[in-house]
């Protein structure tokens, strides 16, 4: 493992918000950065020293990126797998391929977790209209749709609800391959977000509790209740297992509900996590910095919180001078996004406070 020196250049696949806080962490550390998007309007790009638009499929683009390119890694986990199994032979790509191959399937997710002694919720394959009722036979009602494949932040997923005429929320999925789940009673969300170096060092951050709306991340505080913390250490076992299991590089974000019996794994992210946003000031080292430094080879950092309480609030949609509101507590920490467009459901930007 030799570190990556100054100077070199990390390839980002991806160009959204996720990206544009990578690309700020690594220019710290004194890195450049290229970012690949198919979109021309990136924010991530914004900050960075070198853009490529091209098609996620588009090979001889990739591979002109990947040659430019001395370390490469993701910040969206939509990317087809195949292109990126050719590139990771020009340049070293973490996290592993088969971190977002299993990512990128609710259904091998599930089974991932679960072969790794997790629980999860119970679930079943949906191809057509037939086993939509055959799924929800099985897991019972209430049930969520969702699709394997493409879904994020709530989108492409429906709650099933007794009575309900499955039809409906057949079209609602757009008769997309679906996984039913079985809906799970919990008391809380959190995520345990650790990073991995490239000689298997894991570090976790503090577990936030996780509060949603909608689907959407809304809110995450620390320190989290003592319902969380009870079963904090089940949920970093496993996490850990999942990140030794495919020889992890980088941060590993994995998201559970706390139930009555214990820590109920429901998805992974192999990236960076916007439940870990409150990292940038409420840790001595950022899940962005940490994650720059595994996939350069560099000494992990301190990943101990610098505050006694901290809560990061998402600023999703939104009225154009919402961000002046926030800017009149002189103790918030705002971020946004750059992004041009305030649109329902969109992550403009998000506000951290820190209590001690
Ligand atoms: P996901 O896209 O899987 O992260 O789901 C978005 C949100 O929907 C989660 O954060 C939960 O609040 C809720 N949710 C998802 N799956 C389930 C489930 N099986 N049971 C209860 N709530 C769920």
């Amino acid at each position: 493992m030799t570190p990556l020196p100054p100077g070199s250049t990390i390839g980002i696949l991806g160009g959204g918000q996720l990206g544009r806080m990578l690309a700020i962490a690594a220019a710290q550390l004194g890195y450049r950065c290229h970012i690949y998007s198919s979109d021309k309007t990136s924010v991530a790009a914004d900050v960075a020293a070198q853009f490529t638009c091209a098609a996620d499929e588009d090979i001889e683009a990739l591979g002109a990126f990947a040659d430019a390119c001395d370390v490469i890694t993701y910040e969206f986990e939509n990317v087809p797998v195949a292109p990126l199994t050719a590139i990771s032979r020009k340049a070293p790509l973490y996290p592993p391929v088969a971190a977002l191959d299993v990512a990128q399937n609710r259904i091998a997710e599930k089974e991932f977790a679960r072969s790794n002694g997790g629980r999860t919720a119970p679930f079943a394959e949906v191809t057509d209209r037939e086993s939509l009722d055959s799924a929800v036979n099985q897991v019972g009602l209430p049930a969520i749709l969702k699709t394997i494949r493409m879904g994020y932040d709530g989108k492409g997923q429906t709650r099933i609800r007794k009575g309900d005429d499955p039809a409906k929320h057949w079209d609602a999925v757009a008769h997309q391959p679906c996984v039913a789940e079985g809906f799970i009673t919990f008391t809380h969300e959190f995520s345990v977000i650790l990073v991995r170096g490239q000689d298997g060092q894991v570090r976790y951050w503090d577990t936030p509790h996780n509060i949603h709306a909608e689907g959407i991340l809304a809110k995450s505080l620390i320190p989290a209740p003592a319902e969380i913390i009870a079963q904090e250490n089940a949920a970093r076992a496993l996490a850990t297992k999942m990140a030794d299991a495919l020889d992890y590089v980088g941060v590993l974000t994995s998201e559970f509900f706390a139930t009555a019996d214990g820590p109920v794994f429901n998805e992974m992210a192999p990236r960076v996590h916007n439940s870990g946003h409150w990292t940038i000031e409420g840790s001595i080292t950022s899940q962005f910095e940490n994650h720059i430094r595994a996939i350069c080879g560099l000494p992990l950092g301190d990943t101990g919180k610098a505050a006694d309480k901290i809560e990061m609030t998402n600023i999703i949609g939104g009225t154009a001078d919402e961000w002046q509101a926030v800017l009149q507590d002189p103790a918030n920490h705002l971020h946004l996004y750059g992004k041009g467009e305030s649109r329902a459901g969109r992550k403009m930007g998000h506000v951290t406070k820190l209590f001690f």
